[in-house]
């Protein structure tokens, strides 16, 4: 991911949640040369099957990886837009679990994430304070999740943005409040405030 800038290497449009896409088509060949870092959209093209076959061949996604990490590795942060912070994992989340992803932000900063989730989960950005808080208390129907900025509730798929009001320590929170594990997998980008 860092090697890519966290941007995908077929259309490298910044700030946009990224996926990791085999080229090979082979899940299990998790090697670095199969790996192309793509947005949800391009991977979308790159993956859709119609009768004149996907828009881009394996040659041509490779040739589109090996360009971009090599422009990657020679220009600087003022050529190509990097992440602050960066996250790409798949992680199971057991019934009545919470997994917590804390960053800290400057005013401005825009956090960009994406999820893709095998059963429904609540989402919610908040300050880590009311975290601790929250886990303390009972929840009941009344206060089911934490005070927050942002949140969203029954997410299973999505790309998401915020934008932080001010500098301090953001958590996003997923919430499996089901008794079934919950597998998911979150990419999450912290990206400087755009320059007015
Ligand atoms: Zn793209």
């Amino acid at each position: 991911m860092v090697a890519n800038r966290h941007t995908c290497c077929i259309c490298h449009e910044p700030r946009h949640p990224v996926e990791k896409h085999h080229i090979d088509e082979d899940p299990s060949n998790n090697v670095w040369e199969n790996l192309a870092v793509l947005c949800r959209n391009c991977h979308g093209l790159v993956t859709a099957k119609s009768s004149l076959g996907s828009r881009y061949a394996k040659g041509e996604v490779l040739a589109y990886k090996r360009a971009w990490e090599k422009r990657c590795a020679e220009v600087g942060a003022e050529e190509i837009e990097s992440p602050v912070e960066e996250i790409h994992e798949t992680k199971l989340i057991e019934g009545s679990e919470n997994e917590e992803y804390p960053f800290d932000m400057d005013e401005g900063d825009e956090l960009v994430f994406s999820l893709d989730a095998n059963d429904f989960l609540d989402v919610v950005i908040c300050d880590e304070d009311d975290i601790d808080e929250w886990s303390e208390a009972e929840h009941d129907e009344e206060s089911p999740l934490p005070d927050c900025y942002w949140s969203r509730t029954g997410v299973m798929e999505g790309e998401y943005a915020f934008v932080a009001p001010e500098e301090g320590r953001y958590v996003l929170l997923l919430v499996n409040w089901d008794d079934e594990a919950t597998e998911v997998t979150v990419d999450a980008a912290v990206w400087e405030a755009e320059e007015k």
